[in-house]
């Protein structure tokens, strides 16, 4: 029985075909936008090929087979013609008739597949004898075009492009043609897989051959900067190789959110800048509100159950665990009054506090609060030196008041500043929170705890009081200048061992993963003097919160680290815009916060892909530390609201150049026209849509700003997401895979070893297995193989290799 089977086997044996893809061309990358395109993904996914310049090289059999085995287990033409009136050029082909008789030939002798990215199709007896070609299409019927929108047509096709969403159409926007098969028996059997939906003729098609070669045939151009072609381009790959391949794909997405803990600064619409005077920090209700928003995002969309936001955190913004007490004298009071409405009284060691029939005079203090303790107050007492005043009673009685718009030392009755009014004359202030005074023996001592710990719901960056007299009531009060420090305004404020925002994100730290953002988000730049122990203490300062907060997976995440504005890299002088004085990667980096963080184990940093020589995955010079890029968006780190985020969009993109006497539509990057709220969002969702598509799994940054409940528990945040989702979702039909930073830190590092490895295989078609061997012990991932995951209708493992070798069962998972 078993010679039996050993003599069947041999006598119709399929040849051994080694795992490695061909790719013939008409040039190089920079020539050939097709292998510019699947290039790439090759590289990405971890796919060996080799490209063939049909230009430059004659196609031999030397060249596919090697000691009877097939050199490839699939082929890929970047156009269907070769098409060249170049140099070696043979009736407009890059290939000789023998040639794609070569090609042709080893196709069918070794079962192996050929996908075709684009180009003319050639059909008929004239092409099959000057060319060995024939797409099998009726070329009376052609036409041409620019813009078509694709209808699917996989109903029998289980295992082609089994991961596009068949039920929504995809718009073709770029040079293909459409025609008819032509049913000619001499010629292959056409199966249609992409139709144009007006004309109902064929743009991407399969073809069986009466020898049996099997081609993927699609006559739209394709190149890397085309959507569509980013959706099609894995079926070619997938086709070639009948899905099985050295080299796997997966579509990533997260979303890490910065500067949590801390205030950032926000955009001024009104100015188009951003000063400081404005500022938000999350609120507890904001969180409160994300977790939700994230169970109905992942209960929405099947293929994101499992997604969380990262939040790359600053602990100095966190509850501490107990703040020591903290007195502070007023750096600023001045005296404003309603008679006299365009100038104040600062001079002098006394201000002017009183309202009487003809006129009114109140006190501004103001207090600068420590920024890096969030505590709440447990008590805050206030306490005013008065003198009084000829003619005043004893028991002087008025308010002190939380201001709600900051002030500076130029503030009058009218103004809080030399430029913008105050919403309401005489000072602005929210009546409730004003807290009655007496006047007691030259004294005002008050409890102002509920003051303060309003104010940090504020987002307002100073401690700003009015201090408003009772009707027929004068006094006046010290400030700083007093020639005795007693005399000073004087506040002293105890702390409470907690504080809404971090207590909020403490309940809820198992829906989130954290990562390690500094302390303070100090920058790291060189230039900046950021030492050794300066960088050290950032860092481990930080791991201390991670700690006491008790959050999740530290052992693993703590060995990441997100620098402040991703500094430490290159040097911008401390400045976060590009400059003339930049000093760009790997140059520019700071090695002293290199040491620091090899001292404290972190092996995985965050670089901005925007940023020269930051966008790929490489070890930063003399460290076993790995670059982890990560993409911006449009979703500033100064915007709350879609209000916000318009306005600077539209400024940065459109108004500014205006304003500069440039036309936008000429410039690169700019916008010929303001864009919408939904507008942006939706060129925010094609933009991540193509990063998703490289298949690289780099997450996007944002910032806690962006978390803010903006009405109805809507979030910028949020809306991104399902934009992003619902875009993709109409094109695809794939899980989507959030993973830990971590995680893809070991990813990255685990694929950049087996490049280094060499892996290569063989595919025995009779056995129906696969042999693996790598120089080194890696771990190979491997499409087509049984066990794994069961991704996309696929079997995709990760396993280990080595120099030994291993051989596994195939499983194409075909239907
Ligand atoms: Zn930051």
């Amino acid at each position: 029985m078993f010679l039996l089977y050993l003599f069947a086997a041999s006598a119709s044996a399929t040849p051994i075909v080694q795992l490695k893809l061909l790719v013939i061309t008409t040039g190089s990358a920079e020539q050939d936008q097709g292998l510019d395109l699947i290039d790439d993904m090759l590289d990405e996914m971890g796919v060996p090929y080799d490209v063939l310049d049909a230009t430059q090289t004659t196609l031999t059999t030397d060249l596919l087979v090697t000691n009877s085995q097939g050199n490839y287990n699939g082929i890929i033409l970047t156009d269907s013609s070769l098409y060249n009136w170049g140099t070696g050029s043979v009736n407009g082909s890059a290939f000789t008739l023998a040639e794609w008789k070569i090609l042709h030939a080893y196709e069918r002798d070794y079962q192996v597949r050929e996908s075709v990215l684009s180009g003319y199709p050639m059909s008929g007896e004239y092409f099959r004898v000057t060319y060995d070609l024939d797409y099998g299409m009726d070329m009376s019927s052609m036409a041409a075009g620019f813009s078509f929108t694709g209808v699917w047509q996989l109903t029998n096709n289980n295992d082609i492009f089994e991961y596009v969403n068949q039920t929504h159409n995809l718009p073709i926007t770029d040079y293909t043609i459409t025609t008819h098969p032509n049913f000619d028996p001499d010629g292959p059997v056409v199966t249609p897989l992409l139709t144009d939906k007006t004309s109902g003729k064929i743009m991407v098609s399969k073809l069986v051959y009466a020898d049996g070669r099997e081609v993927l045939y699609s006559s739209i151009a394709n190149a890397w900067y085309l959507l569509y072609s980013q959706v099609l381009n894995y079926e070619f790959l997938n086709f070639a190789t009948q899905g099985v391949f050295i080299g796997s794909r997966y579509i990533y997405l997260a979303a890490h959110i910065d500067d949590v803990f801390i205030h950032d600064e926000l955009w001024d619409p009104e100015t188009n800048t951003t000063t400081g005077e404005k500022r938000y920090r999350n609120s507890a209700h904001d969180i409160d509100n994300i977790v939700s928003a994230n169970s109905q995002f992942t209960d929405q969309y099947t293929n994101v159950n499992s997604f969380k936001l990262d939040l790359a955190f600053n602990g100095v913004g966190a509850a501490q665990a107990s703040p020591s007490p903290v007195s502070l004298i007023s750096t600023t009071a001045l005296s404003i009054n309603s008679v006299d409405q365009d100038s104040n009284q600062t001079d002098g060691n006394k201000i002017n506090v009183g309202t009487s029939s003809s006129m009114r005079e109140r006190g501004l203090l103001q207090f600068e609060l420590p920024d890096e303790i969030s505590n709440n107050a447990a008590t805050a007492t206030l306490k005013l030196t008065t003198k009084k005043v000829a003619g005043g009673t004893e028991e002087s009685t008025g308010s002190i008041c939380l201001m709600t718009e900051t002030w500076t030392n130029e503030a009058t009755w009218n103004a809080r500043n030399t430029v913008n009014a105050w919403l309401s004359s005489g000072g602005s202030f929210d009546p409730n929170y004003c807290i009655a005074y007496t006047v007691n023996r030259n004294r005002i001592k008050l409890n102002i705890t509920s003051l303060i710990n309003h104010w940090r719901t504020t987002n307002l960056p100073t401690f700003d009081l009015l201090i408003m007299a009772d009707s027929g009531t004068l006094i006046k009060v010290f400030n700083s200048e007093a020639n005795k420090e007693r005399k000073h305004p004087n506040l002293k404020i105890s702390f409470a061992a907690s504080e809404p925002l971090t207590d909020a994100i403490v309940t809820n730290r198992d829906e989130f993963r954290f990562l390690n953002h500094t302390f303070t988000h100090r920058d790291m730049y060189k230039s900046s003097g950021a030492t050794y122990d300066i960088a050290f203490q950032e860092i481990n300062d930080n791991i201390g919160v991670w700690q006491r907060l008790g959050f999740p997976e530290f052992t693993a995440e703590i060995q990441t680290l997100v620098t402040g504005n991703h500094s430490g890299l290159e040097d911008s002088e401390g400045s976060n815009q590009a400059s003339s004085i930049s000093v760009d990667y790997p140059e520019g980096r700071n090695p002293a916060l290199f040491e620091s963080m090899m001292d404290l184990g972190i092996r995985y940093m965050a670089s901005d892909i925007s940023r020269p020589n930051q966008d790929i995955p490489s070890y930063v010079p003399e460290t076993d530390i790995l670059l982890l890029p990560r993409y911006p968006t449009s979703l500033f780190y100064n915007v709350t609201t879609p209000e916000e985020l318009t306005d600077e969009y539209n400024y940065i993109f459109y108004e500014r150049h205006i304003e500069a006497g440039d036309n936008p539509c000429t410039i690169s990057g700019a916008i010929c026209q303001p864009r919408s709220y939904s507008e942006i969002l939706a060129a925010e969702a094609q933009t991540t849509f193509r990063h998703m598509l490289t298949f690289r799994p780099w997450p996007h940054y944002f910032h806690a700003t962006n978390l803010h409940d903006y009405g109805n528990g809507n979030s910028l945040q949020y809306d991104w997401l399902y934009a992003v989702t619902d875009y993709f979702n109409q094109l695809l039909n794939l899980p989507i895979i959030n993973m830990d930073y971590y995680s893809i830190g070991v990813m990255v590092e685990e694929k950049l070893a087996a490049q280094k490895a060499n892996l290569r295989g063989t595919w025995d078609r009779n056995n129906n297995t696969v042999s693996l061997i790598a120089d080194d012990a890696i771990k190979g991932r491997i499409t087509g193989i049984a066990g794994g995951d069961f991704y996309g209708g696929q079997h995709l493992i990760t396993t280990d290799i080595d120099s030994l070798g291993r051989t596994f069962i195939v499983d194409q998972a075909n239907e």
